[in-house]
Protein backbone atom coordinates (compact mmCIF):
# COMPACT_ATOMS: atom_id res chain seq x y z
CA UNK A 1 0.00 0.00 0.00
CA UNK A 2 1.56 3.35 -0.74
CA UNK A 3 1.02 6.52 1.25
CA UNK A 4 -1.16 9.51 -0.39
CA UNK A 5 -0.62 12.93 1.04
CA UNK A 6 -2.18 16.45 0.25
CA UNK A 7 0.37 19.00 -1.09
CA UNK A 8 -0.67 22.65 -0.49
CA UNK A 9 1.17 23.59 -3.66
CA UNK A 10 -0.73 21.98 -6.30
CA UNK A 11 -3.49 21.55 -3.97
CA UNK A 12 -4.07 17.61 -4.63
CA UNK A 13 -3.49 14.21 -3.03
CA UNK A 14 -0.11 12.59 -4.13
CA UNK A 15 0.90 9.67 -3.72
CA UNK A 16 4.37 10.08 -1.51
CA UNK A 17 7.79 8.87 -2.76
CA UNK A 18 11.19 10.83 -1.21
CA UNK A 19 13.73 12.27 -3.61
CA UNK A 20 16.08 9.41 -2.13
CA UNK A 21 14.66 5.97 -2.22
CA UNK A 22 13.78 5.10 1.84
CA UNK A 23 14.69 8.43 3.31
CA UNK A 24 13.03 11.47 4.24
CA UNK A 25 14.32 14.82 4.65
CA UNK A 26 11.19 17.01 6.57
CA UNK A 27 11.19 20.44 7.44
CA UNK A 28 9.05 21.57 10.36
CA UNK A 29 8.38 25.50 11.39
CA UNK A 30 9.28 24.81 15.02
CA UNK A 31 7.71 27.19 18.12
CA UNK A 32 8.60 31.21 18.16
CA UNK A 33 10.15 31.53 21.36
CA UNK A 34 8.95 34.55 22.76
CA UNK A 35 6.44 32.68 25.46
CA UNK A 36 5.23 29.48 26.45
CA UNK A 37 3.49 27.25 23.53
CA UNK A 38 0.13 26.99 23.80
CA UNK A 39 -1.59 24.00 22.99
CA UNK A 40 -2.77 25.24 19.42
CA UNK A 41 0.81 25.23 19.00
CA UNK A 42 1.29 21.60 20.17
CA UNK A 43 -1.55 20.92 17.84
CA UNK A 44 0.48 20.96 14.53
CA UNK A 45 4.09 19.61 16.20
CA UNK A 46 1.55 16.42 17.46
CA UNK A 47 0.63 16.35 13.96
CA UNK A 48 3.67 16.42 12.52
CA UNK A 49 5.02 14.02 15.07
CA UNK A 50 1.92 11.73 13.95
CA UNK A 51 3.09 12.13 10.48
CA UNK A 52 7.36 11.74 11.13
CA UNK A 53 6.07 8.38 13.23
CA UNK A 54 4.04 7.03 10.57
CA UNK A 55 6.81 7.90 7.43
CA UNK A 56 8.58 5.78 10.40
CA UNK A 57 6.35 2.63 10.28
CA UNK A 58 6.26 2.69 6.56
CA UNK A 59 9.77 1.92 6.48
CA UNK A 60 11.67 5.29 5.87
CA UNK A 61 14.27 6.53 7.92
CA UNK A 62 12.99 10.04 8.40
CA UNK A 63 15.48 12.87 8.86
CA UNK A 64 13.42 15.94 10.87
CA UNK A 65 14.51 19.32 11.29
CA UNK A 66 12.66 21.42 13.65
CA UNK A 67 14.02 24.89 14.23
CA UNK A 68 13.43 27.39 17.09
CA UNK A 69 12.76 31.15 16.59
CA UNK A 70 14.56 32.70 18.77
CA UNK A 71 15.24 36.06 17.23
CA UNK A 72 12.09 37.87 15.28
CA UNK A 73 9.81 40.77 15.83
CA UNK A 74 7.88 39.17 18.92
CA UNK A 75 10.93 37.98 20.57
CA UNK A 76 12.92 41.22 20.38
CA UNK A 77 9.98 42.93 21.77
CA UNK A 78 9.64 40.54 24.89
CA UNK A 79 13.30 41.30 25.38
CA UNK A 80 13.03 45.25 24.81
CA UNK A 81 10.11 45.69 26.81
CA UNK A 82 12.11 43.93 29.84
CA UNK A 83 14.61 45.54 29.22
CA UNK A 84 17.36 42.29 29.19
CA UNK A 85 19.05 40.25 26.80
CA UNK A 86 17.35 38.49 23.87
CA UNK A 87 18.55 34.79 25.38
CA UNK A 88 16.96 36.19 28.52
CA UNK A 89 13.83 35.56 26.83
CA UNK A 90 14.27 32.84 24.73
CA UNK A 91 16.45 30.53 26.72
CA UNK A 92 13.72 29.84 29.90
CA UNK A 93 10.38 29.73 27.02
CA UNK A 94 12.78 26.65 25.09
CA UNK A 95 13.29 24.98 27.93
CA UNK A 96 9.58 25.37 28.92
CA UNK A 97 8.66 24.25 25.19
CA UNK A 98 11.25 20.90 25.46
CA UNK A 99 9.32 20.50 29.20
CA UNK A 100 6.48 20.32 27.28
CA UNK A 101 7.53 18.01 24.64
CA UNK A 102 8.52 15.85 26.77
CA UNK A 103 5.37 15.26 28.85
CA UNK A 104 3.59 14.94 25.55
CA UNK A 105 5.94 12.06 24.54
CA UNK A 106 6.54 13.64 20.75
CA UNK A 107 9.32 12.23 19.44
CA UNK A 108 12.72 13.81 19.42
CA UNK A 109 13.90 15.71 15.66
CA UNK A 110 17.28 14.84 14.41
CA UNK A 111 18.05 18.73 14.31
CA UNK A 112 16.66 21.04 16.38
CA UNK A 113 18.21 24.41 15.09
CA UNK A 114 18.53 27.83 16.80
CA UNK A 115 18.19 30.74 14.56
CA UNK A 116 20.43 32.86 15.99
CA UNK A 117 23.12 30.11 15.63
CA UNK A 118 22.73 30.68 11.77
CA UNK A 119 23.28 34.04 10.98
CA UNK A 120 26.14 33.72 9.07
CA UNK A 121 24.12 31.66 6.63
CA UNK A 122 21.57 33.72 6.38
CA UNK A 123 23.90 36.33 5.31
CA UNK A 124 25.03 34.12 3.07
CA UNK A 125 21.65 32.97 1.38
CA UNK A 126 21.15 37.21 0.90
CA UNK A 127 24.20 37.41 -0.66
CA UNK A 128 23.52 34.33 -3.11
CA UNK A 129 20.21 36.06 -4.02
CA UNK A 130 21.66 39.48 -4.64
CA UNK A 131 24.40 38.41 -6.93
CA UNK A 132 21.47 36.58 -8.87
CA UNK A 133 20.00 39.93 -9.04
CA UNK A 134 16.96 39.54 -6.89
CA UNK A 135 17.09 41.96 -4.32
CA UNK A 136 17.44 45.21 -3.58
CA UNK A 137 19.20 47.67 -0.19
CA UNK A 138 17.45 50.27 1.14
CA UNK A 139 18.21 52.07 4.47
CA UNK A 140 20.79 49.19 5.41
CA UNK A 141 17.71 46.69 5.16
CA UNK A 142 17.71 44.15 2.11
CA UNK A 143 14.62 43.35 0.20
CA UNK A 144 13.14 40.59 -2.10
CA UNK A 145 11.81 42.14 -5.41
CA UNK A 146 9.06 39.79 -5.91
CA UNK A 147 8.19 41.07 -9.36
CA UNK A 148 11.69 39.18 -10.33
CA UNK A 149 10.20 35.78 -9.15
CA UNK A 150 8.28 34.00 -11.52
CA UNK A 151 5.46 32.19 -9.68
CA UNK A 152 5.66 33.96 -6.74
CA UNK A 153 2.41 33.49 -4.63
CA UNK A 154 1.27 30.07 -6.07
CA UNK A 155 1.39 28.55 -2.99
CA UNK A 156 -0.95 30.38 -1.00
CA UNK A 157 -3.13 30.91 -4.32
CA UNK A 158 -2.80 34.71 -4.65
CA UNK A 159 -2.82 36.71 -7.61
CA UNK A 160 -1.32 40.34 -7.93
CA UNK A 161 -4.47 42.23 -6.98
CA UNK A 162 -4.13 39.79 -3.62
CA UNK A 163 -0.50 40.08 -2.62
CA UNK A 164 -0.87 44.19 -2.95
CA UNK A 165 -3.52 43.78 0.07
CA UNK A 166 -1.67 40.73 1.41
CA UNK A 167 1.26 43.00 1.59
CA UNK A 168 0.37 44.99 3.98
CA UNK A 169 -0.66 42.59 6.33
CA UNK A 170 3.17 40.94 6.34
CA UNK A 171 4.48 43.46 9.14
CA UNK A 172 6.93 44.92 7.80
CA UNK A 173 5.23 48.13 6.38
CA UNK A 174 7.74 50.37 8.72
CA UNK A 175 10.20 49.91 5.71
CA UNK A 176 11.32 51.68 3.06
CA UNK A 177 10.46 49.09 0.64
CA UNK A 178 10.19 50.24 -3.68
CA UNK A 179 6.73 47.89 -3.80
CA UNK A 180 4.36 47.34 -0.74
CA UNK A 181 4.24 43.56 -1.36
CA UNK A 182 7.89 42.80 -1.23
CA UNK A 183 9.46 41.29 1.86
CA UNK A 184 12.33 42.10 4.17
CA UNK A 185 15.52 39.76 3.77
CA UNK A 186 17.75 41.62 6.19
CA UNK A 187 16.53 44.39 8.85
CA UNK A 188 18.93 46.77 9.24
CA UNK A 189 19.63 46.97 12.77
CA UNK A 190 19.11 51.46 13.88
CA UNK A 191 16.00 51.03 13.32
CA UNK A 192 13.68 51.39 17.11
CA UNK A 193 14.85 50.14 19.77
CA UNK A 194 15.81 46.36 18.15
CA UNK A 195 19.33 47.73 17.65
CA UNK A 196 19.92 47.04 21.79
CA UNK A 197 18.60 43.26 21.84
CA UNK A 198 19.46 41.79 18.27
CA UNK A 199 22.44 43.22 16.35
CA UNK A 200 24.80 41.34 14.07
CA UNK A 201 27.38 42.59 11.93
CA UNK A 202 26.99 41.92 7.44
CA UNK A 203 27.90 43.55 4.26
CA UNK A 204 24.60 45.73 4.73
CA UNK A 205 25.79 47.29 8.19
CA UNK A 206 24.14 45.93 11.33
CA UNK A 207 21.25 44.55 11.63
CA UNK A 208 19.26 40.98 12.00
CA UNK A 209 17.69 38.54 9.82
CA UNK A 210 14.42 38.25 8.34
CA UNK A 211 12.09 35.58 9.63
CA UNK A 212 11.52 33.81 6.97
CA UNK A 213 15.34 33.97 5.77
CA UNK A 214 15.92 32.10 8.53
CA UNK A 215 13.50 29.14 7.96
CA UNK A 216 15.29 28.90 4.25
CA UNK A 217 18.64 28.61 5.58
CA UNK A 218 18.17 26.12 8.55
CA UNK A 219 16.41 24.07 6.38
CA UNK A 220 18.61 24.23 3.21
CA UNK A 221 21.88 23.51 5.85
CA UNK A 222 20.65 20.64 7.38
CA UNK A 223 18.68 18.85 4.47
CA UNK A 224 19.85 20.36 1.31
CA UNK A 225 18.22 22.02 -1.69
CA UNK A 226 15.06 20.03 -1.97
CA UNK A 227 13.22 18.60 1.12
CA UNK A 228 10.80 15.99 0.81
CA UNK A 229 7.92 17.55 3.01
CA UNK A 230 7.65 20.94 4.56
CA UNK A 231 4.92 21.52 6.75
CA UNK A 232 3.57 23.60 9.43
CA UNK A 233 0.04 25.21 10.55
CA UNK A 234 -2.24 27.12 7.82
CA UNK A 235 -1.18 30.50 8.82
CA UNK A 236 2.36 30.00 7.55
CA UNK A 237 1.52 29.89 3.77
CA UNK A 238 1.43 33.43 3.27
CA UNK A 239 3.92 35.26 3.79
CA UNK A 240 6.14 32.57 5.63
CA UNK A 241 5.91 29.63 2.97
CA UNK A 242 5.48 31.91 0.54
CA UNK A 243 8.73 33.76 0.78
CA UNK A 244 10.45 30.59 2.03
CA UNK A 245 9.86 29.51 -1.72
CA UNK A 246 10.74 32.50 -3.61
CA UNK A 247 13.89 32.84 -1.70
CA UNK A 248 15.25 29.11 -1.47
CA UNK A 249 14.34 28.42 -4.70
CA UNK A 250 15.83 31.83 -5.80
CA UNK A 251 19.11 30.86 -4.86
CA UNK A 252 19.43 27.30 -6.10
CA UNK A 253 16.82 27.63 -9.17
CA UNK A 254 16.06 24.19 -7.79
CA UNK A 255 12.58 22.94 -6.71
CA UNK A 256 12.58 23.92 -2.61
CA UNK A 257 10.18 21.49 -1.39
CA UNK A 258 8.60 18.26 -3.26
CA UNK A 259 5.76 18.27 -0.63
CA UNK A 260 3.63 21.32 1.56
CA UNK A 261 1.94 20.22 4.05
CA UNK A 262 -0.38 22.25 6.46
CA UNK A 263 -2.36 21.47 9.42
CA UNK A 264 -5.64 23.62 10.35
CA UNK A 265 -5.40 25.26 13.22
CA UNK A 266 -7.42 24.63 16.88
CA UNK A 267 -10.31 25.72 18.88
CA UNK A 268 -10.93 25.68 21.82
CA UNK A 269 -14.55 25.22 22.73
CA UNK A 270 -15.17 26.12 19.49
CA UNK A 271 -13.75 29.48 19.30
CA UNK A 272 -10.23 31.08 18.22
CA UNK A 273 -7.46 30.73 20.63
CA UNK A 274 -6.70 34.73 21.75
CA UNK A 275 -5.46 36.09 24.60
CA UNK A 276 -8.04 38.18 25.22
CA UNK A 277 -10.57 34.85 25.77
CA UNK A 278 -8.52 33.68 28.10
CA UNK A 279 -8.15 30.54 26.08
CA UNK A 280 -4.66 30.20 24.94
CA UNK A 281 -4.04 27.25 27.73
CA UNK A 282 -0.57 26.01 27.83
CA UNK A 283 0.02 22.29 28.76
CA UNK A 284 0.98 22.36 32.54
CA UNK A 285 -2.07 24.53 32.49
CA UNK A 286 -4.21 21.77 31.63
CA UNK A 287 -2.19 19.04 33.60
CA UNK A 288 -2.57 21.44 36.49
CA UNK A 289 -6.67 21.02 35.99
CA UNK A 290 -5.95 17.30 36.21
CA UNK A 291 -5.83 16.16 32.70
CA UNK A 292 -3.24 13.50 31.65
CA UNK A 293 -0.66 14.07 29.30
CA UNK A 294 -2.29 11.03 27.41
CA UNK A 295 -5.30 12.58 27.21
CA UNK A 296 -4.05 15.43 25.97
CA UNK A 297 -2.12 13.80 23.17
CA UNK A 298 -4.63 11.28 22.25
CA UNK A 299 -7.37 14.36 22.53
CA UNK A 300 -4.70 16.79 19.87
CA UNK A 301 -4.23 13.19 17.71
CA UNK A 302 -7.71 12.32 17.07
CA UNK A 303 -8.87 14.52 14.32
CA UNK A 304 -8.18 14.82 10.23
CA UNK A 305 -4.73 17.46 10.26
CA UNK A 306 -6.73 19.27 7.61
CA UNK A 307 -9.93 20.17 9.22
CA UNK A 308 -10.31 22.29 12.40
CA UNK A 309 -10.01 20.88 15.65
CA UNK A 310 -12.14 21.74 18.40
CA UNK A 311 -10.22 21.24 21.69
CA UNK A 312 -13.06 20.71 24.62
CA UNK A 313 -12.82 19.95 28.29
CA UNK A 314 -15.80 17.18 27.74
CA UNK A 315 -13.52 15.87 24.37
CA UNK A 316 -10.43 15.77 27.16
CA UNK A 317 -12.35 13.55 29.05
CA UNK A 318 -13.94 11.53 26.77
CA UNK A 319 -9.96 11.33 25.09
CA UNK A 320 -8.58 10.08 28.59
CA UNK A 321 -11.52 7.04 28.19
CA UNK A 322 -10.26 5.99 25.56
CA UNK A 323 -6.84 5.99 26.12
CA UNK A 324 -8.05 3.74 29.15
CA UNK A 325 -9.57 1.56 27.33
CA UNK A 326 -6.61 1.02 25.13
CA UNK A 327 -4.80 0.72 28.01
CA UNK A 328 -6.68 -1.90 29.75
CA UNK A 329 -7.25 -3.75 26.74
CA UNK A 330 -3.61 -4.48 26.39
CA UNK A 331 -3.10 -4.83 30.31
CA UNK A 332 -5.90 -8.07 29.43
CA UNK A 333 -3.82 -9.07 26.05
CA UNK A 334 -0.67 -9.55 27.87
CA UNK A 335 -2.52 -11.62 30.43
CA UNK A 336 -4.18 -13.72 27.91
CA UNK A 337 -0.80 -13.93 25.89
CA UNK A 338 0.76 -15.33 29.54
CA UNK A 339 -1.89 -17.82 30.73
CA UNK A 340 -2.74 -18.77 27.14
CA UNK A 341 -6.28 -18.29 27.56
CA UNK A 342 -7.46 -16.78 24.53
CA UNK A 343 -9.79 -18.44 22.47
CA UNK A 344 -9.06 -19.04 19.68
CA UNK A 345 -6.70 -18.20 16.33
CA UNK A 346 -9.46 -15.69 15.26
CA UNK A 347 -7.60 -13.14 17.29
CA UNK A 348 -4.68 -13.23 15.18
CA UNK A 349 -6.97 -12.75 11.94
CA UNK A 350 -9.28 -10.41 13.88
CA UNK A 351 -5.69 -8.32 14.57
CA UNK A 352 -3.92 -8.81 10.74
CA UNK A 353 -7.46 -6.94 9.01
CA UNK A 354 -7.53 -4.68 11.68
CA UNK A 355 -4.08 -3.57 11.14
CA UNK A 356 -4.55 -3.62 7.25
CA UNK A 357 -7.48 -1.34 7.98
CA UNK A 358 -5.20 1.33 9.91
CA UNK A 359 -2.81 1.30 7.49
CA UNK A 360 -4.96 1.88 4.76
CA UNK A 361 -6.32 4.78 6.65
CA UNK A 362 -3.54 6.29 7.44
CA UNK A 363 -2.38 6.28 3.77
CA UNK A 364 -5.27 8.08 3.01
CA UNK A 365 -3.66 11.38 4.06
CA UNK A 366 -3.83 10.21 7.48
CA UNK A 367 -7.05 9.46 8.13
CA UNK A 368 -6.92 9.09 11.91
CA UNK A 369 -10.91 8.78 12.43
CA UNK A 370 -10.62 5.96 9.95
CA UNK A 371 -7.39 4.48 11.82
CA UNK A 372 -9.12 4.69 15.20
CA UNK A 373 -12.08 2.89 14.15
CA UNK A 374 -10.16 -0.07 13.14
CA UNK A 375 -8.08 -0.02 16.17
CA UNK A 376 -11.50 0.37 18.56
CA UNK A 377 -12.55 -2.48 15.90
CA UNK A 378 -10.04 -4.83 17.00
CA UNK A 379 -10.43 -3.95 21.04
CA UNK A 380 -14.27 -4.79 20.65
CA UNK A 381 -14.05 -7.71 18.29
CA UNK A 382 -11.05 -8.85 20.54
CA UNK A 383 -12.74 -8.08 23.97
CA UNK A 384 -15.64 -10.10 22.69
CA UNK A 385 -13.47 -13.34 21.51
CA UNK A 386 -11.62 -13.53 25.01
CA UNK A 387 -14.97 -12.83 26.86
CA UNK A 388 -15.44 -16.67 25.36
CA UNK A 389 -12.58 -17.53 25.81
CA UNK A 390 -11.41 -21.17 27.06
CA UNK A 391 -8.91 -21.83 29.32
CA UNK A 392 -5.62 -23.55 27.45
CA UNK A 393 -7.37 -22.58 24.04
CA UNK A 394 -4.48 -21.59 21.75
CA UNK A 395 -3.86 -17.99 21.96
CA UNK A 396 -4.10 -15.01 19.57
CA UNK A 397 -3.01 -12.69 21.84
CA UNK A 398 0.40 -12.18 20.56
CA UNK A 399 -0.63 -11.42 17.30
CA UNK A 400 -3.23 -8.68 18.47
CA UNK A 401 -0.67 -7.01 21.24
CA UNK A 402 2.11 -6.77 18.78
CA UNK A 403 -0.60 -4.95 16.57
CA UNK A 404 -1.41 -2.44 19.54
CA UNK A 405 1.92 -2.06 20.01
CA UNK A 406 2.43 -0.97 16.28
CA UNK A 407 -0.59 1.10 16.64
CA UNK A 408 1.17 2.59 19.25
CA UNK A 409 4.42 2.96 17.65
CA UNK A 410 2.49 5.67 15.42
CA UNK A 411 0.10 7.21 17.99
CA UNK A 412 2.79 7.14 21.05
CA UNK A 413 -0.48 7.41 23.89
CA UNK A 414 0.10 4.01 25.64
CA UNK A 415 3.45 5.00 25.92
CA UNK A 416 2.58 8.18 27.49
CA UNK A 417 -0.10 6.77 29.47
CA UNK A 418 2.49 4.10 31.05
CA UNK A 419 4.41 7.34 32.35
CA UNK A 420 0.89 7.99 34.47
CA UNK A 421 0.81 4.87 35.95
CA UNK A 422 -0.01 5.04 39.82
CA UNK A 423 3.11 5.98 41.69
CA UNK A 424 4.83 6.67 38.74
CA UNK A 425 6.62 9.77 38.02
CA UNK A 426 4.08 11.39 35.82
CA UNK A 427 1.33 10.94 38.53
CA UNK A 428 3.89 13.17 41.02
CA UNK A 429 4.20 15.81 38.56
CA UNK A 430 0.04 16.04 37.36
CA UNK A 431 -0.15 16.58 41.01
CA UNK A 432 2.86 18.61 41.87
CA UNK A 433 1.60 21.22 39.28
CA UNK A 434 -1.73 20.90 40.58
CA UNK A 435 -0.67 21.60 44.06
CA UNK A 436 0.93 24.80 42.48
CA UNK A 437 -1.74 26.39 40.80
CA UNK A 438 -3.99 25.94 44.03
CA UNK A 439 -1.05 27.70 46.05
CA UNK A 440 -0.92 30.67 43.23
CA UNK A 441 -4.72 31.37 43.91
CA UNK A 442 -3.87 31.09 48.05
CA UNK A 443 -1.39 33.76 47.12
CA UNK A 444 -3.52 35.80 45.01
CA UNK A 445 -6.16 35.83 47.85
CA UNK A 446 -3.14 36.98 50.32
CA UNK A 447 -4.11 33.61 52.33
CA UNK A 448 0.12 32.61 53.01
CA UNK A 449 -0.42 30.38 55.54
CA UNK A 450 -2.27 28.10 52.93
CA UNK A 451 0.42 28.99 50.51
CA UNK A 452 2.70 27.97 53.04
CA UNK A 453 1.25 24.98 53.87
CA UNK A 454 1.18 23.61 50.35
CA UNK A 455 4.55 24.32 50.13
CA UNK A 456 5.23 22.32 52.96
CA UNK A 457 3.00 19.73 51.39
CA UNK A 458 4.89 19.43 48.33
CA UNK A 459 8.14 18.96 49.95
CA UNK A 460 6.84 16.32 52.04
CA UNK A 461 6.93 14.36 48.99
CA UNK A 462 10.40 15.40 47.94
CA UNK A 463 9.28 18.39 45.59
CA UNK A 464 11.25 21.69 45.68
CA UNK A 465 9.89 24.57 44.99
CA UNK A 466 11.51 28.03 43.89
CA UNK A 467 9.47 31.61 42.96
CA UNK A 468 10.92 32.84 40.16
CA UNK A 469 9.86 36.23 37.87
CA UNK A 470 7.96 34.70 35.04
CA UNK A 471 7.45 31.08 36.46
CA UNK A 472 7.61 28.31 39.50
CA UNK A 473 9.86 25.87 39.35
CA UNK A 474 9.73 22.65 40.47
CA UNK A 475 12.29 20.21 41.21
CA UNK A 476 11.55 16.38 42.07
CA UNK A 477 13.95 13.75 40.86
CA UNK A 478 16.01 14.20 38.55
CA UNK A 479 13.70 16.58 36.78
CA UNK A 480 12.65 20.41 36.73
CA UNK A 481 9.43 21.63 35.76
CA UNK A 482 7.98 25.57 35.22
CA UNK A 483 5.14 26.13 36.09
CA UNK A 484 3.56 29.32 34.31
CA UNK A 485 2.22 32.17 36.64
CA UNK A 486 -0.85 33.22 36.04
CA UNK A 487 -1.71 36.75 34.80
CA UNK A 488 -2.66 39.08 38.01
CA UNK A 489 -4.05 42.46 37.66
CA UNK A 490 -1.53 43.85 39.06
CA UNK A 491 0.98 43.26 36.77
P1 LIG B 1 4.58 30.20 16.21
O1 LIG B 1 5.21 29.91 17.55
O2 LIG B 1 3.55 31.28 16.27
O3 LIG B 1 5.62 30.45 15.15
O4 LIG B 1 3.78 28.89 15.80
C1 LIG B 1 4.31 27.60 15.84
C2 LIG B 1 3.40 26.64 15.08
O5 LIG B 1 2.10 26.58 15.68
C3 LIG B 1 3.16 27.04 13.62
O6 LIG B 1 3.24 25.88 12.82
C4 LIG B 1 1.76 27.61 13.62
O7 LIG B 1 1.16 27.45 12.37
C5 LIG B 1 1.10 26.73 14.67
N1 LIG B 1 -0.09 27.32 15.29
C6 LIG B 1 -0.24 28.54 15.84
N2 LIG B 1 -1.49 28.71 16.35
C7 LIG B 1 -2.16 27.55 16.13
C8 LIG B 1 -3.49 27.07 16.42
N3 LIG B 1 -4.40 27.80 17.05
N4 LIG B 1 -3.80 25.81 16.02
C9 LIG B 1 -2.88 25.04 15.38
N5 LIG B 1 -1.63 25.43 15.09
C10 LIG B 1 -1.26 26.67 15.45
ZN1 LIG C 1 9.42 28.53 9.21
Amino acid sequence: MSLRLHDSLTRRLRPFEPVEPGRVRMYTCGPTVYDRAHVGNFRAFMWEDLLRRYLGFKGYEVCQVMNLTDVDDRTIAAAAARGVPLADVTDPVIEMFLEDWETLGLEEPEHRPRATRFVEGMIRLVEILSERGLTYESEGSVYFAIERSPGYGRLAGIDSAGLAAAGRAAGDEEYDKDDPRDFVLWKGGDRGADGAVAVWDSPWGPGRPGWHLECSAMAMHHLGETLDIHTGGVDNLFPHHTNEIAQSEGATGKKFSEFWLHAEHLLVEGRKMSKSLGNCFTIPELVGRGHAPSAIRYLLLSGHYRAQLNFTFDGLEAAAKAVNRLYEFRNRLREAGEAKTAASTDLGEVAARALAAFEAAMDDDLNVSEALSAVFGLVREANHLLDRAHPRAPSGAEAALATIDAFDRVFGVLAVRDRESSGGDGELVAWATARVGERERARTNRDFARADAIRAELEARGVIVEDLAEYTRLRMGGRSIQVPRPLRATR
